[in-house]
């Protein structure tokens, strides 16, 4: 009569409502964590989540010891590995918590009825966002498509419930089922092992999560509504990977934000904004299934794209010779993140002045972002291209030189990453090639040599980039 709970993405005890009710049955708890790249439309994991993935599920096992439970890993596809496994522990009932991205509803959707048929209790638990996808609709009765009335929506008809607390004690089950060994996953890089620089700035697990939520109530948050655009401040949460790993919960947040009397004001409104935007990005997704690979204004279907693998690569290695672009595009590879006012910068440029798909930019991203996230990361991105929902309009074309100069004025940002041309002034930092020829030998600057020119002229680019937008509206 064992209960069998799943993890996968709720890597935590705290506030998981199918653990809590698996331990208030009162029956014998197995847990198991199940990766699943071969159900049909499973997108693999990237490299950044990986090596995540291995480190969170690292910390799962060892909270769960606490317990006295033991996590079993299984890999495979997910109806046919838990129902192995149902029977291998003999459950007679099977909790989890739902997921939101289609593959996986897909996936869930067909043990649920594999389990029912074997005669096993299956049931669900809200997941991962502060609404039901499902439940939220316009006054027509179809799915949001502008943030701000689906905000609104949200603010009204949801009343996030209180976190639920980590089990004091279970009943662990004690039979012997054997699982894989983590490291024979081989999640994480070997040669060239990249992720120094991971390591050096993430605490993957439960434990790094609540951390990073107290130093950001504790004064980091102070001023957010502001400092969370300029790039070279750490001014925002840094909490987007715990909660791509279901780390910490959207209710957690909101219980820490309600019980603090200074976070009430317009900083911490902006904040919770900003975590709407997430559900908005599920809302989205949940919706429109094929967000990631196909427009959501179709028109953008006869944008006439560039194929240039060259240029992609200066864009993905940091050296297209515009600092903050570069500095942004050297943050994300050696740490796994990338501030949000530099996402849109970099996205800006990879899709209007380097005229490429936004999904090369998107795959990139995938790949690279420990927070990569299904819903998140082709929503922004088709945000920023304007094929998006509610998207910026395309002939909005960022300069990245004012975007520099505005967003990271002391160049703390751009010195971080692109330490090459450090030594010029605040005045030239974001357009070496506008400086001196005098300026750039003291800096020990040489253009095209130490770092590089330009790989694209600003006003030609946008000029291009807006003549080919024009093609597409005179097609409508
Ligand atoms: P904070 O400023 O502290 O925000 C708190 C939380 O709100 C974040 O952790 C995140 O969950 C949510 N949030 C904030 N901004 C957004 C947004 N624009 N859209 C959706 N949720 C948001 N975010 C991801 O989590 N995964 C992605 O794969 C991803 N890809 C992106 C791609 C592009 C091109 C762009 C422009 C943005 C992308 N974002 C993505 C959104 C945003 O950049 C990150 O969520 C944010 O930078 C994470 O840092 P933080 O946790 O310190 O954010």
């Amino acid at each position: 009569n064992t209960v069998l709970v799943l993890f996968r993405h709720d890597l935590r005890l705290s506030d998981n409502l199918a653990l809590c009710a698996a331990a208030n049955a009162g029956r014998p708890v197995a847990a198991a964590f199940i990766l699943d790249e071969e159900s049909e439309g499973a997108r693999p994991l990237g490299g950044a989540r990986r090596w995540w993935l291995h480190h969170s599920l690292t910390a799962l096992s060892k909270d769960l010891k606490t317990l006295g439970v033991k996590l079993i890993l299984r890999r495979g596809p997910m109806a046919k590995t838990v129902s192995a496994l149902a029977e291998e522990t003999g459950a007679a009932t099977v909790y989890w918590n739902r997921r939101y991205d289609p593959p996986g509803i897909a996936a869930d959707t067909q043990m649920k009825s594999a389990l029912q048929e074997a005669g096993i209790e299956a049931e669900s638990f809200a997941g991962h966002l502060l609404h039901e996808p499902w439940r939220i609709k316009t006054g027509s009765g179809g799915p949001y498509r502008v943030f701000t009335p689906f905000w609104r929506a949200l603010v009204e008809h949801v009343h996030p419930r209180a976190p639920a607390d980590r089990p004091k004690s279970l009943k662990p089950f004690e039979g012997d089922v054997t699982g894989d060994a983590l490291e024979d996953w081989q999640l994480l890089p070997t040669t060239p092992d990249w992720a120094g620089g991971l390591r050096k700035t993430w605490t993957p697990g439960e434990a790094g999560a609540r951390a990073r939520l107290i130093a950001f109530l504790d004064g980091g948050g102070d001023g957010y509504k502001t400092r969370r655009d300029r790039m070279g401040d750490d001014g925002t949460s840094g909490l987007s990977a715990h909660l791509a790993h279901g780390e910490i919960t959207p209710f957690q947040i909101w219980q820490a934000l309600d019980g603090t009397e200074e976070l009430a004001g317009e900083d911490m409104l902006t904040f919770r904004k900003e975590v709407g935007w997430r559900e908005f990005c599920w809302h989205l997704l949940f919706h429109n299934p094929d967000l990631a690979t196909q427009n959501f204004n179709s028109d953008f279907d006869a944008f006439p794209w560039h194929r240039d693998d060259r240029a992609l690569a200066d864009w993905q290695r940091g050296q297209t010779g515009y600092p903050v672009v570069d500095a942004a595009m050297r943050q994300l590879w050696q740490t796994g993140w990338m501030h949000n006012r530099a996402r849109m910068i970099v996205a800006s440029f990879l899709v209007k002045h380097l005229g490429l798909h936004w999904r090369t930019g998107e795959e990139w991203f995938w790949d690279t972002l420990v927070d990569a996230d299904p819903a998140s990361n082709p929503a922004n991105w088709q945000w920023v291209a304007g094929s998006g929902a509610d998207a910026a309009p395309f002939f909005r074309i960022f300069n990245p030189v004012l975007q520099g100069e505005k967003f990271d004025p002391q160049g703390r940002y751009v010195r971080a990453f692109v330490p090459e041309i450090e030594n010029l002034s605040d005045k030239h930092l974001h357009q070496p090639w506008k400086a001196p020829v005098e300026a750039l030998r003291k800096a020990g600057v040489s253009l095209g040599e130490t770092y590089p020119r330009p790989m694209v002229d600003h006003k030609a680019a946008r000029e291009n980039a807006l003549s080919a937008y024009k093609s597409i509206r005179n097609a409508d």
